[in-house]
């Protein structure tokens, strides 16, 4: 049977659904307070996995973090909303509130956490210490837990709350990680690069793991990369990410085989290895976004698209239903001009 860990008010299977509204989150610089993530809507819905691309500096990592209300100084949520089922926006949450919502409804797997545990204790004192932070009463009930978690993911139990980071392999610490982020019945699971750093044979185990741990947990889950092929393999929908508003969204395989927004067919066509033809693949053009350098005003993509306009040096294209299930954020008639 499985073992739970109650340390929230919410019923430990409740599906848990996640809708970011109009988010917008400044770093301080020398220039001022500026918008790596600026009015960004996503919902993450219970049973499915979604995954969040785009090029690196698109605001991925810092939309993840902000899911939790843990983006760190000098950063900050500046304006919007993050729903979640049975905490309310967690944009306002602080304290011991904010802690047990971190863990206990959301469970957080960091970039490179093959590099995240504390190399000074074995992995069971890892384990008890955040039980004591989460106030868990039964931490024998918490290891009884966490020593499942680990037989699911494929390892030995015992040896690993024995051993310290050192004597693990990335793709075994990558495991871990996942057992940390759930061991609490966090119900949403967000994954910030999962494979990045790994094997193939390793990122597959670890995409299969996810994939198997989603589906038997009923979990929501989202998967932060910027490896379309990680998404291909695994994802039920695709968020596409560029600074702004989310330029495209939808089911994965129709993004994927007929995207409709610039930014995502230009990145695709960066990615040959999704359609398999690597002749086929395109440099994507321009520099990547950057906090300093990300248009203000009109459409963030406008410098490196093929397609801009006069009026998209002028307004901003909103994020607008164009065909069921799938948005997009553009000036251009999505068929037609796009086909
Ligand atoms: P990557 O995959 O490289 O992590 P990303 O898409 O996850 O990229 P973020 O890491 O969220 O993007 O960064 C978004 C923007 O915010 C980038 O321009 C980055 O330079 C900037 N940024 C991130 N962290 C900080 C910080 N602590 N201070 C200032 N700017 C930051
Ligand atoms: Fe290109 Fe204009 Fe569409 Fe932006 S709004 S992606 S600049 S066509």
């Amino acid at each position: 049977m499985t073992e739970t860990i109650q340390q929230t008010d919410r019923p430990v299977d409740q599906p848990v659904e996640v809708s970011v509204s109009d988010l917008t989150v400044v770093y301080r610089t020398d220039l001022g307070e500026l918008p790596a993530v600026s009015r960004a809507s996503i919902d993450l819905v219970p049973g499915q996995i979604t995954g969040l691309v785009g090029e690196s500096g698109s605001g991925k990592s810092t939309l993840a973090l902000a899911m939790l209300n843990a983006v760190p100084s000098p950063g900050r949520i500046s304006s919007g909303s993050i729903t979640v089922t049975g905490l309310g926006d967690v944009t306002k949450l602080a304290g011991r509130k904010l802690r047990h919502a971190r863990g206990g409804t959301l469970g957080y797997v960091f970039q490179a956490s093959q590099n995240s545990l504390n190399p000074l204790k074995t992995i069971g004192k890892q384990l008890l210490d955040l039980g004591r932070a989460h106030d868990v009463r039964d931490l024998r009930a918490l290891v009884r837990r966490a020593a499942q978690l680990i037989s699911e993911v494929g390892l030995d139990p015992d040896r690993v709350l024995d051993s310290y980071q050192h004597e693990l392999s990335g793709g075994m610490r990558q495991r871990i990680g996942i057992v940390l982020a759930l061991v609490l019945n966090a119900r949403v699971l967000i994954l910030d690069e999962p494979t990045t750093a790994l094997d193939v044979l390793s990122q597959a185990a670890v995409l299969d793991i996810v994939r198997r741990v989603h589906r038997d947990s009923g979990l929501t889950t989202l998967i932060v990369t910027h490896d379309l092929g990680v998404v291909s393999e695994i994802a039920d929908r695709l968020v596409v990410m560029y600074g702004g508003p989310n330029p495209e969204e939808g089911p994965a395989t129709a993004v994927l085989h007929e995207p409709s927004h610039p930014y995502t067919r230009a990145l695709i066509g960066a990615m040959a290895r999704i359609v398999g033809d690597i002749s086929a693949a395109r440099v994507l053009p321009g520099r990547p976004p950057d906090l300093t350098t990300v248009p203000r005003q009109g459409c963030v993509f406008r410098d490196r698209c093929p397609l801009a306009m006069p009026v998209c040096a002028e307004e901003e294209p909103e994020l607008v239903q164009w065909t069921p299930g799938r948005r997009r954020a553009c000036h251009v008639e999505p068929t037609g001009v796009l086909s």
